[in-house]
């Protein structure tokens, strides 16, 4: 027989048949290596086991108690049962409750002991607990006493069965997980062991101990991963794409109506350069909101039209590509250049028409939203590929985008900027371009902080500003009217209407979420840049590159529910006119909290970059790591885990160990080969590791 391994079917493990498999399979486990890495979203500490007469209602713990009463079953209803029981301990009782629980019920006795976990209620003066996890005192152990491990369930698969299959597997398995951190790295950084770590991630002993593993996993993901982005990045070195021979771009620069900033001129020479090599370009321009990405990318099409090759700019809603299209086709066709538009939601003959043109390479530069990845849309030359808003768009679509010219130059751009570090991990194998400056003269936006107390007052002034001719955005953090947004949460369809009743009254206020059609949210949007609706309620749907100079403020309620980087990239809608703008973050979290320290620090500056620093400072990357492009491993861990300084280490290690034995021939690198090799697939790329 073969000897069961890490990549064993986990029907293999005792109580795991045909149909818990399946079950398995949908939470993405189908060997004894997944559940290993099927990491916990959370622990239940029931290591306390309390008096009963030292309870109170809401505590939630575990009691060391007798049955001191019989177990009474009533069915009350078809197919409802309840059975009841009193519970002793030296110190006092506690009614027991169970629900619908005849099975596990019929197991206890009276006179027996057991450890009962669960909160504690009062009912009637009485101190309570229904459907409470119990242990017979002499097996205990398993379920209660404990840090045990929460995780995300699938319906009929209950925490009991998947905390048993891990704890079994563990128990056979854990010795056998290879090591791939090397040992003078695992010793110098201080990382615990392989085994020991999967042991205490998913049964912590104690809370430190949880924390020492996760810093070992956290590091060996970050760790693993750095390397294997590092081959990915050599693998593409390989490929073959079109050079321009002349990548002068000064006559695009005359053509602006204003001086591109040095950050501009230096990125686009960086654009140039790449574009110079056969091998394409594969580039990320980060830069705030308003850095001015939209003139890098045009110089990036006029170099690629002055050689004979068709640009394709890809934008994620149709307001933005009208948008690009007017300002582009405005300044490129100055320069001989042919621009169009292509979305979804055009006449079926004007698509057929700009697809035609296209095709037969009589449009220079097309814009549009993912209606240009189509099937039928071809290019006669496609150079250089643009995408805008990167975060909107997947690998695969990206992918779909390049598969119509040979290998073409690939630039994209984010509007979120990050450390470096971070953008290395994110960002995979992209070369990285930051636009660190705004153009001159602009207006700061004023932030301003309000809490209930001056709520009414700040409405007031933003209809002020409504009645000088002005627009404003105000942002909420939910989409419906559901439960937690009773109380202070504003939601967005009815808050629109409130205020169009009262204090917007006589201004045309509409409201736009993420749940109205992609048309209807056009047509709103639409309306809103004409400057026909004074105001508009909004998700953070809004949050997306669009331009309306005459938008003075952007009002954000509950803004303390918003990540820094995601309240900046609001701000960033406003203040993009010659009047002054005001960003209003309404909030009501006491002046000491850590909530309000991150809205304190928006207040004090407008630079991107200070932003997500402090964002990362204050939250950890996990919401970072949340945008995260598609198409590169999925980080298990790391994720909702990481600090940046684990990462900052993982990645340099990684750099080290590249440097010094790049094809990791060192036998002492071997798992650390194989399991990069399992990641990327890189065997067949015909790279260093053959
Ligand atoms: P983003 O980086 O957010 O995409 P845009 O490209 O939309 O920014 O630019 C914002 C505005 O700034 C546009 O109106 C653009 O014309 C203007 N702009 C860009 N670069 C400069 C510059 N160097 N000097 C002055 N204005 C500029
Ligand atoms: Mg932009």
């Amino acid at each position: 027989m073969i000897k069961p391994d890490l990549d064993t079917g986990i029907r293999y493990l005792k109580g795991v048949g045909e149909k818990r498999a399946e079950l398995f399979l949908k939470l993405g486990i189908s060997t004894v290596r997944d559940l290993l890495n099927y990491f916990p979203r959370d622990y239940e500490d029931r290591r306390a086991i309390l008096s009963i007469s030292g309870l109170k209602a809401g505590d939630k713990a575990c009691v060391n108690a007798y049955i001191s009463s019989n177990i009474k079953t009533r069915t009350p209803r078809r197919g409802f049962s309840v059975s009841e029981f009193r519970a002793v301990d030296e110190s006092g009782g506690i009614d027991i409750v169970f629900f619908n629980q005849k099975y596990s019920v019929d197991k206890l006795r009276t006179g027996e002991r057991y450890i009962f976990f669960g909160k504690v209620e009062e009912r009637g003066g009485r101190l309570c607990m229904t459907n409470p996890t119990y242990e017979p005192e002499e097996e205990s152990g398993q379920k209660t006493g404990k840090i045990l491990p929460i995780y995300a369930l699938t319906a009929g698969l209950s925490a009991d069965v998947l905390r048993n299959a891990v704890r079994m597997a563990l128990a056979e398995f854990s010795q056998s997980i290879p090591e791939v951190i090397p040992d003078e790295i695992r010793r110098r950084h201080k990382l615990a062991h392989v085994g020991y770590s999967y042991r205490e991630i998913h049964f912590p002993s104690t809370y430190e101990e949880l924390e020492i593993a996760k810093r070992r996993l956290v590091f060996e993901e970050l760790f693993v991963l750095s390397l294997g982005l590092m081959h990915l990045r050599e693998r593409r070195d390989k490929e073959v794409g079109t050079a321009v021979k002349d990548a002068d771009f000064s006559p695009f620069l005359a053509s602006l109506p204003f001086e591109m900033t040095g950050a501009q001129l230096r990125v686009v020479s960086e654009i140039a350069k790449d574009m110079q090599s056969v091998r394409p370009m594969n580039r990320i321009v980060q830069g705030d909101v308003g850095s001015g990405k939209t003139a890098v990318a045009a110089a990036a099409a006029f170099i690629a039209h002055k050689n004979g090759l068709q640009s394709a700019l890809m934008v994620p809603t149709e307001i933005l590509a009208e948008q690009h299209f007017e300002s582009l086709s405005q300044q490129l066709e100055k320069l001989g250049m042919r621009c169009a538009l292509l979305c979804g939601s055009m006449k079926a003959s004007e698509k057929k028409k700009i697809k035609v043109l296209c095709k037969e390479n009589e449009i220079d530069m097309l814009i549009g939203t993912h209606a240009i990845i189509s099937e039928d849309v071809e290019f006669s030359k496609l150079g250089l590929m643009i995408v805008d808003e990167q975060h909107r768009f997947g690998v695969r679509q990206r992918a779909a985008l390049a598969s119509k010219g040979n290998n073409p130059h690939q630039l994209v751009m984010s509007a979120t900027p990050i450390p470096r570090s971070l953008a290395l991990i994110m960002y995979g194998d992209l070369d990285i371009s930051v636009i660190d400056e705004l153009p001159p003269g602009r207006l700061p936006v004023d932030t301003l902080i309000v809490n209930d107390a001056k709520r009414a007052d700040a409405y007031e002034f933003i209809k002020k500003q409504l009645d000088a001719g002005h627009q404003a955005y105000i942002v909420c953090p939910l989409i419906e009217d559901s439960e937690e947004s009773e109380g202070e949460l504003r939601s967005v369809e009815k808050f629109a209407e409130e205020l169009s009743e009262t204090v917007f009254a006589g201004k045309k206020t509409e409201f736009l979420h993420g749940k109205l059609k992609q048309k209807d949210k056009d047509a709103v949007m639409r309306r809103f840049v004409s400057g026909e609706t004074s105001a508009i309620v909004s998700t953070t749907v809004i949050e997306v590159g669009v331009n309306v100079p005459n938008a003075t403020v952007m009002a954000i309620e509950n803004s303390e529910r918003f990540g820094l980087s995601q309240l900046h990239q609001l701000r960033g809608r406003v203040g993009r006119g010659s009047a002054k703008s005001y960003c209003i973050l309404f909030s009501n979290v006491s002046k000491s909290s850590a909530a309000a320290e991150r809205l304190q620090a928006l207040r004090k500056t407008g630079d991107g970059f200070k932003i997500s620093e402090e964002d990362l400072r204050l939250r950890g990357p996990g919401d970072f790591f949340g945008t995260r492009q598609h198409g590169l491993p999925e980080l298990k861990i790391a994720s909702f885990m990481s600090d940046m300084r684990v990462l900052d280490i993982a990645k340099s290690e990684a750099t080290r160990i590249a440097e010094e034995d790049r094809a990791l021939k060192n036998p002492e690198y071997k798992q650390l080969r194989e399991r990069i090799r399992a990641m990327f697939d890189v065997s067949e790329s015909g790279n260093s590791f053959n």
